[in-house]
């Protein structure tokens, strides 16, 4: 049994005779753990405790059908094992357990003889009144009745009912809902393939056939068709009766490609976080039963149960947000090729600029590599000027008078313009004019943003809001000055200089509910709004035909971080953003603006050559061994007092000592404290996955001191 507690260790439990054929793996029960109650997920069955000691017994089982299936429980032992966290704690972060349909779809059954039933109306009628009266309704419904109807006509609460279900007298039911079903007429047809899109679906059509892992990296610029790819591919895995999964970066922010799938495949179900736990669940469901033909969803969907499955896709599949930021703190993506590999089917992996250990799988042979090099429709590559802005003066306006020009010329012939950058807020500084004073988060070693609603100044690592001052607390002068921009401060730009044109905003604070960021979205491709300017969001697969200008602020604001990736991830936003110019019949224009025009990285995004870019990275990469010629772990020690996290860092190094890799740090981390905790790093280089194993085995054995806690990230992507 794996308990849903930060634990590394299974436990072993009696099964009550009475719950006997519900205790099968993956059923979820509570079971006494210290002194309170935990969930806990049952592995399998295990030897007889020790003599001389009791083995607890499970208290019952959660009357919601199990969403974890035996190839499920393997897929978490793997996870677990690999990235060194708990199983119980990385199930109970993968899966919503013990979250029910709904009342409206379950349905209360008796699970014994009426006799039974009898004689335990009778044994509860004075002990337990309520549970009486749930019973003596049961009798005589052996098709079963509607879990609420029997709560109200029982006059009883939910309680005594799963009392009743736990001591085994009840069981609960998910109703079936009927099947999704269309008229055949309505189911969109296939579109016309290029030559290349049609040896790609073929590729991975035979090897659905196969039934043999087999991994495809489907390099295909962007708007050569990969979604079609994908779709006539499932549409073969579905032809047998098979399932699919797709697995989407921003899956909120992709509507369209729901509906897409939606249209040739009416049962295609979303799995996100955004679902209430009710349809998630439902949906679910639907795949383990076998009843959805496709699941669509973001990186916690490559848990989902399924009765067929015979695909899974991975598209943008470089995306940073597949990799989770709490425990298990897994790579969906990783998962994904590892889930496939076990299961014998194939999986692919989509982008317009993969990742780089995805791309050098593809060279070394390991995945097969299926190009897509022509746009679908085939239209002009877009225009792309490079504006120098490192003469400008300080103080002048964000928006560069060349990229106004065009965007002045945009305005008059009625098209779009995107203008990304990616910083929300005001203004990214504040600062005292007379002493220089910064202003920091009280919390953590960050700057304040100054945002323009509610004259707030922001901590946009842990939230701290405070009033803007109205003077300087180390010189109390009243001079504060705002520095840099954020996407509220061009928004404010633009529209002093362009009066007439409606401007809109797409970032995380405009984003903060599904309805208002798909408000967004809609007014921009419904033509309501002239200009849009958003943070990253508005880089993803977004289908805009109007636009022809896509101005990119500051394309250097994330070339200089402290992180390996940071060249690759340059190019990947500019070429992605650039990519939404001209989508339309024209080509339409890229506005770059940058402080370092002489820089290889800006120069190959400009020109797109994403193989020279790679080659050139991975040439650099190599001799450091950084991925993907090596592996990293990053293990973080937070705590409030300083000398007990350098103390616990240092004795992380001490475990490290003599292990088959090299060890960066301890050190402070680059965010040196966070909500008033302060943090250390150090980074582990090793030659494979074997070596990271070694270095995790030796670091659970760290006793950690009182004040800090130690935790560990496998092939981290995030060094802050
Ligand atoms: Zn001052
Ligand atoms: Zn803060």
């Amino acid at each position: 049994m794996a308990v849903a507690r930060p634990v590394d260790q299974l436990f072993t439990y009696e099964a009550p005779e009475e719950l006997g054929d519900r205790i099968v793996p993956g059923a979820v029960v509570a079971v006494p753990f210290g002194r309170s109650t935990a969930r806990g997920i049952v592995i399998g069955p295990s030897g007889p405790p020790p003599a001389g000691i009791a083995g607890k017994r499970i208290r019952s089982v959660l009357p919601e059908e199990p969403l974890l299936t035996e190839e499920l429980l393997r897929l978490f032992a793997w996870v677990s094992r690999y990235y060194g966290c708990p199983l119980g704690e990385a199930i109970a972060s993968s899966v919503p357990l013990g979250k029910s349909t709904g009342r409206p779809h379950v349905v209360a059954k008796p699970a014994v003889s009426i006799d039974v039933l009898r004689g335990q109306v009778e044994a509860r009628g004075a002990r337990a009144p309520a549970q009486a009266r749930i019973l003596a309704q049961l009798i005589g419904a052996a098709g079963g009745v509607s879990r609420a109807a029997l709560l109200s006509t029982a006059r009883a609460r939910g309680g005594a009912l799963s009392a009743l279900v736990g001591a085994g007298l009840v069981i609960l039911e998910a109703e079936e809902e009927p099947a999704p079903c269309r008229d055949p007429d309505e189911i969109e047809r296939p579109q016309a393939l290029l030559p290349a899109q049609a040896a790609a679906v073929a590729a991975i059509c035979e090897a659905i056939d196969s039934r043999a892992f087999r991994p495809f990296l489907l390099f295909g610029v962007t708007g050569s068709g990969k979604t079609e790819v994908y779709l006539q591919a499932m549409a073969h895995a579905a032809a047998q009766g098979g399932q699919g999964l797709v697995l989407l970066p921003e899956i909120a922010l992709t509507p369209q490609t729901y509906r897409r799938f939606q249209a040739r495949f009416p049962g295609t179900v979303l799995v996100h976080s955004l679902l209430p736990d009710r349809e998630r669940v439902r949906n679910l469901l639907l795949a383990k039963r076998g009843r959805a033909a496709v699941v669509i969803g973001a990186r916690s969907a490559v848990f989902a149960p399924f009765a067929n499955l015979r695909l899974i896709v991975v598209d943008e599949e470089h995306e940073s947000s597949f990799k989770q930021e709490n425990p298990p703190r897994c790579h969906a993506r990783d998962v994904a090729v590892y889930r496939a590999r076990e299961a014998g089917i194939p999986v692919v992996l989509g982008s317009a600029t993969p990742s780089l250990e995805s791309y050098h799988n593809a060279q070394q042979g390991r995945y097969r590599m299926l190009r897509l090099p022509s746009r679908a429709t085939p239209r002009g590559t877009p225009a792309v000027r490079v504006v120098d802005v490192s003469r400008a003066r300080s103080g002048a306006s964000s928006v560069s008078g060349e990229l106004a020009d065009i965007t002045a010329n945009v305005l008059r012939t009625g098209r779009q313009a995107i203008y990304f950058l990616n910083r929300r807020g005001f203004a990214p500084v504040v600062k005292c004019v007379r002493c220089g004073y910064v202003f920091l988060c009280a919390q953590c070693s960050v700057g304040l943003t100054h945002h323009q609603r509610g004259e707030l100044l922001l901590c946009h690592t842990c939230g701290t809001a405070v009033p803007r001052p109205a003077a300087c607390p180390q010189c109390g002068a009243g001079l504060i000055k705002l520095l840099g921009a954020g996407t509220e401060r061009i928004v404010d730009e633009l529209r002093r200089r362009f009066p007439s044109a409606r401007v809109g905003r797409l970032d995380r604070d405009i984003a903060s509910s599904r309805e208002s960021l798909l408000g967004a979205l809609r007014d921009f491709a419904e033509g309501r709004t002239d200009i849009i300017v958003g943070t990253q969001m508005i880089a993803k697969g977004h289908d805009f035909p109007e636009v022809t200008l896509v101005g990119i602020i500051c394309a250097d604001s994330s070339l200089y971080m402290a992180d390996f990736r940071a060249a690759e991830r340059t190019f990947q936003l500019i070429h992605q953003v650039a990519g939404r110019a001209g989508r339309g019949e024209e080509p339409g224009t890229v506005v770059i603006q940058t402080f370092s025009p002489e820089n290889k990285v800006i120069g190959l995004a400009v020109s797109g050559d994403y193989e020279h870019f790679a080659a050139q990275e991975l040439a650099l990469r190599a001799p450091l061994r950084y991925p993907p010629f090596g592996r990293l772990l990053r293990i973080v020690v937070q705590g409030a007092r300083e000398d007990a996290v350098a103390a616990a860092a240092g004795a992380c190094a001490a475990a490290l000592e003599g292990a088959p890799c090299r060890v960066l740090g301890p050190a402070p981390c680059p965010i040196a404290k966070v909500r008033r905790r302060m943090r250390h790093h150090l980074v582990v280089k090793a030659q494979g996955p074997a070596e990271i194993q070694e270095a995790l085995r030796r670091l659970k054995r760290v006793k950690c001191a009182r004040g800090a806690a130690i935790a560990w990230d496998v092939d981290p992507i995030g060094f802050f």
